[in-house]
């Protein structure tokens, strides 16, 4: 699977011990992310990860495009919503591509955690054919 990774500066740490706990399930797939939050766990992890722009820069557009062009099939955005950010026009819009192309999106941890044992168990395996079709 190809497997996005965001996280607003409010919760990088929580990504970091997010990619840390499930980095056994993670390694098998795909990792892509935002500038700083890839930087940050391939710092703090030996996953490798194919970074985008930074989010205010417009990586989450360029994941955006990937979810257009059928190469992602899923996304875990870690957002702050206490926190005005200034590309929040970016982030709506990457969530409404994920909710167009029905690709599977934690906006929290709570959800990420869910989503990361769907994937675990192979829940998510249809998306193979979406992908290849
Ligand atoms: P970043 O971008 O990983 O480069 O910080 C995330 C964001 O703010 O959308």
């Amino acid at each position: 699977m190809n497997i996005a990774l965001i996280a607003h500066d409010m919760k990088k740490d929580m990504m970091i011990h997010f990619t840390t706990a499930y980095e056994n399930i993670l390694k098998d797939h795909k990792l892509f992310a935002t500038g700083t939050t890839g930087k940050r766990i391939m710092e703090n992890t030996d996953l490798e990860i194919e970074r985008f722009q930074s989010g205010p820069l417009g990586g989450d557009q360029q994941i955006g495009a990937e979810i257009a062009n059928n190469r992602m099939d899923m996304v875990i955005f870690l957002r702050d919503p206490l926190t005005a950010q200034p590309h929040e026009p970016d982030i709506q819009a990457l969530i409404r591509l994920c909710d167009v192309y029905m690709i599977p999106v934690a906006t929290n941890i709570a959800t990420a955690e869910l989503l990361i044992r769907a994937l675990e168990r192979g829940d998510l395996q249809w998306r193979n054919f979406v992908r290849e079709s």
